[in-house]
């Protein structure tokens, strides 16, 4: 199929969470979405590392699959990158 067929989902990969000023922040490693914000997410600021590390993020390194901003499914890279249609790299393309 295509990479360019339109779906209702989004895929994206995510990284990292980042533990600044008070939130938790986590992107998507190709696209730079923002996944996960503490803040947004918990409605307070995070004050310590201890806290921050009992946050739901994202998998590092996992598909995550999402619609309407809710997680649909989580999943592991597909064999040889073989990345789902409805992966965000094709954001990244636009
Ligand atoms: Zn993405």
């Amino acid at each position: 199929m295509s990479k360019d067929t339109k779906t209702d989902t989004v895929t994206h990969l995510p990284t990292t969470p980042v533990f600044i000023e008070g939130r938790v922040i986590q992107r998507c490693a190709v696209c730079g979405e923002k996944l996960y914000d503490s803040l947004q997410q918990e409605g307070r600021y995070i004050l310590s590392s201890e806290d921050a590390a009992g946050l739901p993020t994202y998998t590092v390194g996992a598909c995550v699959r999402f619609r309407d901003g809710e997680v649909v499914e989580a999943f592991g890279v597909p064999p040889n990158s073989d990345m789902p249609e409805d992966f965000c790299i094709a954001l990244v393309e636009m």
